[in-house]
């Protein structure tokens, strides 16, 4: 079976109707590009930069080690494009010394709002960002957004990080913004991000944690943590529909992405950019490839309906395959 997958890695992701899947992948440190490159993936859909942060007590690397981080990254991609994180700390990943003092850290200071709280850091981020974009193809990606006013001061702080290098003389490169969505608000209000974004990327891990009120790495209440939940499921499907009307693209880098449970439905939804860790792209690429999206949409529909979506999907499952 793996030797038949690792075949797949330079098949283009096309489905049998001709509709063309963008598979990305999810990484954590530069070093981690080229398994991007030899897993078949057509680029980074989500480069979680906190990792260059945590685990060196609470010092902060600086314009330049960021600069060389993400520049590296960029260039381990072979000329794929790289879609980078702002730092996003609290609850599950601990900044020592620096965040998690909140009394309940997954609601607190974090994330985006740790970063508007911290200027002078984030201007940093954002700087070393922007010069690694003069190299290549490069994204922005802002966690955890919520509120209208994050999304003007997010974009004030570029244009001030921007005017920084400029008076410096620094070469810089263009950025596509987006925003992850993962809190329940940002789902219902997505024609706002819409407005100012140039993409989306819907956070699965997060989004189901705050639509259910379930603490995404508490074992005693993870029987409750359902990707298939309706609520759940209505505000994947309402995103994705909003994006794809307003002709923007909307990618999902959480867990689910990377869950062939999953990968019909999210077709089927209409979805057609995932991103996931590089170990499972083949697999979903296979999927694909054996996917008829025209055969999807009233079946996709009648899941996103159902009282029990998981035993809808369940049932139909196999039904689906044969159509294919
Ligand atoms: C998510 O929340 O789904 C996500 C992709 O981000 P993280 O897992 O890093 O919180
Ligand atoms: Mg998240």
């Amino acid at each position: 079976e793996r030797e038949r997958l690792t075949r797949l890695r330079h098949t283009p992701a096309q489905t049998l109707d001709g509709q063309t899947i963008e598979l990305l992948a999810n990484i954590e440190q530069p070093e981690d590009s080229p398994a991007v490159v030899k897993a078949g993936a057509v680029g980074v859909g989500l480069f979680r930069s906190e990792f260059l942060f945590m685990g060196r007590g609470g010092k902060l690397p600086g314009e330049e080690e960021q600069y060389q981080a993400y520049r590296a990254a960029l260039e381990g991609l072979e000329g794929m494009p790289l879609t980078i994180r702002t730092i996003d700390v609290g609850a599950d990943k601990p900044l020592e010394g620096k965040i998690n003092a909140s009394l309940n850290p997954a609601l607190g200071l974090r994330a985006i709002r740790w970063s508007l709280a911290e200027p002078v850091m984030f201007r940093t981020q954002l700087r070393a960002i922007l010069r690694a974009a003069a190299h290549g193809k490069v994204n922005m990606l802002f966690p955890m957004v919520a509120h209208r006013s994050e999304i003007t001061q997010i974009l004030a702080q570029l244009r001030l990080a921007q005017s920084e290098l400029d008076a410096r003389g620094v070469a810089y490169g263009k950025v596509e913004l987006g925003a992850m969505i993962e809190i329940p608000a940002a789902a219902l209000m997505v024609r706002t991000f819409l407005q100012y974004f140039d993409f989306l990327s819907i956070g699965t891990n997060d989004l189901i944690q705050y639509t259910l009120a379930i603490d995404r790495a508490d074992e005693a209440v993870a029987e409750l943590y359902d990707p298939l939940h309706p609520a759940v499921l209505q505000l994947v499907a309402q995103v994705i529909r909003e994006a794809n009307a307003a002709g923007k693209s909307v990618c999902v880098c959480g867990e689910m992405a990377g869950d062939v449970a999953f990968t019909k439905l999210l077709l089927g939804l209409g979805l057609r950019s995932f991103s996931m860790h590089p170990a499972q792209v083949l697999a979903v690429k296979q999927e694909v490839l054996r996917t008829d999206t025209r055969k999807l949409h009233d079946w996709a529909q009648a899941v996103l309906d159902a009282d029990d979506p998981t035993a809808a999907l369940q049932q139909t499952a196999d039904s689906l395959t044969s159509l294919a």
